[in-house]
């Protein structure tokens, strides 16, 4: 899961960012409207975090603009204000949630979770399975039957993104812009390494690998 944040106050950034990255999550952080803007249309995010007073545009700008372009992407408003105004004219130009400054974290990533199972194709349940492999997305634990499979942060989030589209075949822009940041290199092979790592840990079958390599389109991970 990607998320984009769009927050001038580098400390409030920097304090989300980490958090949200903590829980898992891909995180890009773009520091004025104008930038921010220029993220969300040329990448691809699952929810965006957007702050209200914002240099170079407003998010009010931002939120309606992207409307404007026909994304569906979710948005999360933060505002420092509290006028009942300001929220409607949020909700108005397209967000599709807000929260007053200060928050805690905790109502932050309740909130995300609440606009990402919103989301279309997004499975609502804690746990994700296909075949014998399940995958506890709040403890962060995947199983074989009885066994716990230890996976770093990108591997799990690899294998999240695979078992939401179990059955379906990914391509390797649709892994990146989902389990990758900005910094990430397209031409490197770094997702075939972690394919291979991800491999490596769960075919318990060394014959047939549970994720299929769909030649010169992608991956797909398969339910057995
Ligand atoms: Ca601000």
């Amino acid at each position: 899961m990607r998320i984009l944040i769009i927050e001038d106050e580098k400390k409030m950034a920097s304090f989300i960012e980490r958090g949200l990255k903590e829980e898992g999550y891909v995180v890009d952080t773009a520091y004025d409207g104008e930038t921010g803007w220029e993220y969300a249309t040329t990448n691809t995010y699952d929810v965006i975090i957007l702050d209200w007073m914002l240099p170079k545009m407003s998010g009010l700008a931002v939120c309606s603009k992207l409307r404007q372009a026909g994304l569906t992407v979710p948005i999360l408003i933060l505002t420092a204000r509290d006028g009942v105004d300001d929220k409607i004219q949020g909700l108005d130009q397209g967000a599709d949630d807000y929260l007053t400054k200060p928050f805690s974290f905790n109502e932050l990533l309740a909130r995300i979770r609440a606009l990402l199972r919103r989301s279309p194709g997004f499975a609502e349940e804690r746990v994700l399975k296909a075949g014998d492999l399940r995958l506890d997305l709040i403890s962060r634990q995947a199983h074989i039957g009885s066994q716990i499979i230890t996976l770093s942060q990108k591997e799990f989030s690899l294998l999240e993104y695979l078992m939401r589209h179990t059955g379906e075949v990914v391509s390797r822009s649709q892994i990146a812009e989902h389990v990758w940041d900005l910094h990430f290199d397209p031409m490197t092979n770094t997702i075939d390494v972690f394919i291979n790592f991800l491999r490596k840990k769960i075919d318990t079958d060394r014959r047939t690998s549970r994720i299929e390599t769909v030649r010169g389109v992608g991956y797909r991970l398969l339910e057995k």
